[in-house]
């Protein structure tokens, strides 16, 4: 399991908080977390054992359902509708 980067976590929180006081979407439908977890799932950066991204560490059951949140190769489909 690889510890998060502290930075990256904290402006990934701090995206978070700029959407929520925006009044954007911070969490995005179950459709798409749907999508963002099949496309994971097939990709060779996922950490298997512990179900984290190893280009950004995060954890995925989670991050697939910020609505702030990319992936870091762009694989993830553009809406986060
Ligand atoms: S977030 Fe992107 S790079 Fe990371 S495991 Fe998912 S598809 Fe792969």
């Amino acid at each position: 399991m690889q510890i998060p980067n502290p930075f990256e976590a904290a402006v990934e929180l701090g995206r978070v908080l700029a959407a929520a006081a925006n009044g954007d979407r911070i969490i995005v439908s179950k459709d798409t977390a749907k999508l963002r977890t099949k496309v994971c799932s097939l990709c060779p950066r996922r950490d298997t054992g512990s179900n984290q991204c190893m280009e950004c560490s995060c954890w995925l059951p989670l991050a697939v359902h910020v609505a702030t949140k990319k992936c870091p190769l762009g694989k993830w489909p553009v809406t986060n509708a």
